[in-house]
């Protein structure tokens, strides 16, 4: 399967979710114990930014049996992500050493998830639930801590909280929104490169919605620091969950007011316009210089993909 067809229009990698969240019984624990023990349940176990995957065949399989999780070294404390089917489905955290232990075996991988899912080892409708696996379990393994008193805390609500037994703060796992904004000016778009992007690439620009800022205005503020142009008539297009560690990338348009671009040497390599014949063929990977746009995976590709569709 090839990255476009895995990820068509309108749908990047971590969108197609496959899960009942099933919250209400997030505070039974009872029932969380029955699911954990029950043999059809089933385990995402996250390394960072690696999952963990068993190799059958030419294949591999992601979701695991907690029995497999723990046997693999998982560590025995479990996130419920919710019911797929009406089988329960957990995130498992494991630590580096044993991570390490798996290295090298025929039967398991741990390998990096962005790699994994561009590639198709991961069929694209469980990256969802496997990017909320990443998410809570590195949410869980930084937030050891209270952030108000510095006492331990203690997992609560099938991995959803953390209470603080000292000072009886509650800490809930965060999403962090971020702009990604396709700014377009007439017959072309504005794209940039930062430098730690592959040779030639070119994407859409981002940067963190900050506090008390609305979408509009953080989009208007980080086109203007980062390319110099002032843009106008921001549009909503679509999400993108982003797991790393915890981002939600909303997906916007707006439309320049003049194309004089100022570039932000510590942000940005470069930032261009371009017309759509061009930005076809970066998207095609087609491009006679060898410039090519973004990945199928991620949103920015759809942004680009919507604008040349002229919807
Ligand atoms: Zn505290």
């Amino acid at each position: 399967m090839s990255a476009f067809d895995a990820f068509p229009l309108g749908q990047p990698g971590f969108v197609s979710n496959i899960l009942d969240r099933a919250a209400h019984l997030r505070g039974n624990d009872e029932k969380l114990m029955s699911l954990e023990s029950n043999p059809a349940s089933r385990a995402y176990v996250v390394h960072r930014d690696s999952l963990v995957v068993r190799k059958e065949g030419d294949g591999s399989r992601a979701l695991l049996s907690i029995d497999e999780a723990l046997k693999l070294g998982a560590n025995p404390g479990t996130i419920f992500l919710g019911l797929r089917d009406g089988v329960a489905v957990f995130g498992m955290g494991i630590s580096g050493q044993a991570a390490e232990k798996l290295i090298g075996r025929d039967d398991v991988a741990v390998s990096e998830l962005r790699g994994m899912a561009m590639q198709g080892v991961v069929p694209p409708d469980q990256l969802s639930a496997i990017a909320m696996a990443k998410s809570m379990v590195n949410w869980h393994q930084r937030h050891g801590f209270c952030a108000n008193c510095g006492a331990r805390t203690a997992m609560k609500e099938g991995g959803w909280k953390r209470d603080c037994p000292s000072c009886k703060a509650e800490h809930f796992p965060r999403t962090d929104p971020v702009v990604i904004m396709l700014v377009t000016s007439g017959d072309k778009c504005l794209l940039g490169r930062q430098q730690r992007f592959l040779p030639g690439m070119y994407s859409c620009l981002a940067g963190f919605v900050e506090a008390a800022e609305t979408i509009e205005d953080a989009v208007r503020r980080e086109v203007l620091e980062e390319a110099g142009i002032r843009c106008t008539d921001v549009r909503y297009y679509m999400t993108q969950p982003w797991p790393y560690p915890s981002s939600l990338m909303i997906g916007c348009t707006a439309r320049a007011t003049h194309e004089d671009i100022v570039v932000d040497r510590t942000e940005l390599e470069d930032a261009r316009w371009f017309d759509r014949a061009e930005a076809k063929l970066m998207i095609a990977r087609q491009h006679p210089d060898g410039l090519s746009g973004p990945h199928p995976f991620a949103i920015a590709h759809h942004l680009v993909g919507q604008w040349l569709h002229g919807s």
